[in-house]
């Protein structure tokens, strides 16, 4: 089997990254080493409405079940911020059918599809690169000009290629449970000691049921087991309404910060498995599918000209960073500024931050995806002498 690009991992990002390579003139293969793609699930599938447009797909009813307009943030001593967007900002999406939508996209697009099929080993160099392969359990060996890695947080094709590894991974857990929503138009995240260095959320499903998890840093799967019992058990505004029992269990990983490169002689590393996620959610479709798209074209243009070094493939990298480097940076020092701040510092902050003309700010500048914007409003010398004396040490570390 010889491609000029050879994608691996089948996830919202890999099915991106394909179908720009074949956009661009590149015969494809995508491989993907379930036997299904789309699962299993990792995910909250919250996507903001421009993550799904950055997909090129539209919101329909075969995969959107909820859409949501805001979030009510909880301080750890239950006092609650109201954040309404006013109007649709995000959707609750079945992920199994939107990866399969941007997979069959792929496949529409030229894209030769294989699953059951485990990338195993990477033999590189400038002209072509030799992958080997488990398909259906048979060591095989695929040819190909450029290898996109898009195989997820312990992506095995970025160390093959000697990028490394992400640096920090959180751990994320999640159910889909019998859980009496409030308002299903709202996500509820839950700030402070319940879930330590990052949140807890709620996200309707629709009245009836929530997808309710957390992330909490390293540890493994028992550890935010844990703390998922403490959120479902003892946190007075979610276990009223939990209804008890189980539908769904969902563990995961959560890389955070991108690795140092993406890039090297005949690879380019997109996704979950570059750490192209946003720091301040662990969202990464919206960032991954950026990303994706200009890797696939980067890796289309080199392998056709037959051109596959390092210097070349850098372009990725350069359009990548200058995309979207910046706002992961921010992210990344507000992800650790607020994981940092005891539960009376969040008390604190919270409460400062609920007042009308904030949370007209909130309203205005409020952005998923590009925290940054609304940061920069905040820290406007308009806005409370308590806030600002909370964020001073953050405003130095990123202005
Ligand atoms: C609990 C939790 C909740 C989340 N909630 C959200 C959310 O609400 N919104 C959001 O935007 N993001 C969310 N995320 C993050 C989101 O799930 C990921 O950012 C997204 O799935 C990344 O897509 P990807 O294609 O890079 O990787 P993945 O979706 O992980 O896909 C990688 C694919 O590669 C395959 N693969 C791996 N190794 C190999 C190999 N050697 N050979 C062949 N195939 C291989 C895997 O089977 C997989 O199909 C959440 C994550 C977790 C853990």
């Amino acid at each position: 089997m010889q491609y000029d690009v050879v994608v691996v991992g089948a996830g919202p990002v890999g099915a991106t990254a394909a179908r720009y390579a074949a956009l661009n003139g590149a015969s494809v293969l995508l491989i993907e080493e379930h036997a299904s793609v789309g699962s299993p699930v990792g995910c909250t599938g919250l996507l903001s409405t421009r993550a799904i447009s950055e997909c090129d797909v539209k919101p329909t009813n075969d995969f959107v079940l909820n859409s949501v307009r805001g979030a009510h943030i909880y301080s750890p001593n239950g006092n609650c911020l109201p954040i309404d967007g006013g109007k649709t900002k995000a959707y609750v999406i079945s992920r199994k059918i939107f990866d399969r939508k941007l997979v069959t996209m792929a496949v529409d697009a030229g894209v030769d599809v294989s699953i059951r099929t485990r990338a195993v080993g990477l033999n590189k160099n400038e002209k072509q690169q030799e992958l080997s392969v488990l398909q259906n359990g048979v060591l095989k060996t695929i040819y190909a000009n450029v290898i996109i890695g898009a195989d997820g947080v312990r992506s095995n094709i970025a160390q093959m290629a000697g990028l490394g590894q992400v640096r920090m991974v959180l751990s994320g857990i999640q159910i889909e449970a019998p859980y009496l929503s409030n308002d299903p138009d709202f996500v509820e995240l839950f700030m402070g000691s319940q879930a330590p260095g990052f949140f807890a959320w709620t996200v309707p499903v629709n009245e009836k049921v929530s997808r309710i998890g957390l992330a909490v840093p390293a540890g493994n799967e028992s550890y935010a087991l844990q703390y998922l019992n403490g959120l479902l058990n003892s946190c007075q505004g979610v276990s009223a309404r939990y209804g008890g029992g189980t539908l769904d269990l969902v563990y995961g990983g959560i890389p955070l910060g991108p690795l140092e490169k993406t890039a090297a002689c005949g690879v380019l590393i997109t996704g979950d498995a570059a750490g192209q996620v946003k720091p301040t959610s662990g969202g990464g479709i919206y960032v991954g599918a950026a990303c994706a798209k200009i890797a696939g074209e980067v890796a289309a243009l080199a392998a056709i000209e037959e051109n596959a070094s390092e210097d070349r493939l850098n372009e990725y990298e350069k359009r990548w960073r200058a995309k979207l480097g910046r706002e992961l940076s921010i992210g990344m020092k507000i992800h650790e500024f607020m994981g940092g701040l005891s539960d009376n510092e969040l008390d604190d902050l919270l409460g400062s931050m609920n007042t009308p003309a904030i949370l007209n700010l909130i309203t205005e500048y409020g952005d998923m995806d590009h925290p940054s914007i609304l940061i920069k409003k905040l820290l406007s010398p308009s806005n409370s002498w308590q806030m600002m004396n909370m964020f001073r040490a953050f405003a130095k570390a990123i202005l």
